[in-house]
């Protein structure tokens, strides 16, 4: 399997660096390379190690490298809280769910856990179950799947199949059915412009775009306003004071057009953004799937519209899968979850596909 779909950022070499600045120590041993080599590329791994080999290191790290939740089913209630006291030494986000805790320890815990704030989350295999449920709903995704101690399982009884079977399609759905995602290829940059001008002047919602260069986030910007709309720029080199101020004109709907660089992402909280418009490819597919889910976080029905033209690919430095995306007439949706290791995902929305099939669930 290749590293395109795994939902890790890096490889081994940025494993490497992790492991020396997070957990101090200097080199990998071999056996935790045998682990960690396949499961950075998307496989699932089966590890039988002996004690004191470092085994919980084989999914600690990858959970520093995963953009979702990492969950740890433990059988054994000391070592969890042995594990979970030393990560937090390590400034890493982590907590356990145990019978330990009380009912409103659980529930704070479990808030954490669905609003993102939470990176390791250790699970008694008895709690599993209640903790399913409210990922899903959230839409929370799971990156990794640690079974600690799996051995045990077969202790663990019937109740636990079901539980963890459920658990399985939770890991594996990044898919957003109420994003629509189209390409649109056009000759050259005015032409581009036209199509953004065409597309933000639908006069519902707020829109992102955006810009592969601060300098292009300021030209589009002024492009905007000239013609009257209520566009902000945001990027890396405006003062921190400007930038905050222009956040905030975004969450409350005074600059419903913010056009920046990738810059524009943390603490970006709207659930009613209704298109993110990409000012060319992306760098790569996993920035573009991250940038592009900022829309239609309320569930309903938004788009996600990349602009490009064949001079642009200059900027991607030939990253293929984005090449693919963009040129390939195969179904958008398909191809960025495909990437992400998940295959087979019914298409309710693209421009290869078609747009009308999308229901909300209720
Ligand atoms: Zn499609």
């Amino acid at each position: 399997m290749s590293p395109a779909s795994s939902p890790f950022c890096g490889g081994l070499a940025t494993a490497r660096l992790l492991l020396h600045e997070r957990f101090g120590h200097p080199a990998f041993r071999v056996h935790q390379l045998k682990v960690l080599g396949p499961l950075l590329a998307g496989r699932s791994v089966l590890a039988v190690l002996p004690t004191g080999a470092g085994k919980s290191l084989c999914f600690q790290l990858p959970a520093l490298m995963a953009p979702g939740l990492t969950l740890v089913v433990s059988p054994l209630i000391s070592l969890m809280q042995d594990q979970v006291g030393a990560l937090r030494r390590r400034g890493v986000a982590a907590a356990y769910l145990n019978s330990l805790l009380t009912a409103d320890q659980r529930r704070l815990i479990l808030d954490r856990a669905v609003s993102g704030q939470l990176r390791i989350l250790y699970c008694a295999p008895e709690r599993l179950a209640a903790l399913v449920r409210p990922l899903s709903r959230a839409g929370r995704a799971v990156s990794l799947l640690a079974v600690d101690e799996a051995h045990c399982i077969v202790e663990w009884g019937n109740e636990f199949r079901p539980v963890y079977r459920r658990l399985d399609r939770l890991v594996t759905s990044f898919d957003r059915p109420n994003l629509v995602f189209r390409v649109e290829r056009v000759r050259d940059d005015r032409e581009r412009f036209a199509r953004l001008r065409a597309l933000v002047r639908v006069p519902k919602g707020t829109s992102i775009v955006y810009t592969p260069t601060r300098r292009l986030a300021e030209l589009v910007t002024r492009a905007l306003l000239r013609m009257g709309v209520r566009a902000a720029p945001y990027h890396a080199g405006l003062t921190a004071d400007m930038r905050r101020r222009v956040l905030r004109a975004f969450l409350s709907g005074h600059a419903p057009i913010v056009v920046a660089t990738s810059a524009f992402g943390m603490g970006i909280d709207k659930a009613d953004v209704r298109r993110v418009i990409h000012w060319g490819p992306p760098r790569a597919l996993e920035g573009y799937y991250q940038e592009a889910g900022r829309a239609g976080r309320d569930g309903r029905r938004s788009e996600c519209v990349l602009v490009w033209h064949p001079s642009d690919c200059a900027w991607t430095d030939g990253a293929a899968e984005v090449r693919r995306y963009v040129e390939a007439p195969r179904c958008r949706r398909g191809t960025l979850l495909a990437y992400f290791g998940e295959r087979g995902v019914a298409c309710s929305g693209c421009d290869v596909c078609g747009v009308g099939s999308y229901r909300p669930s209720p």
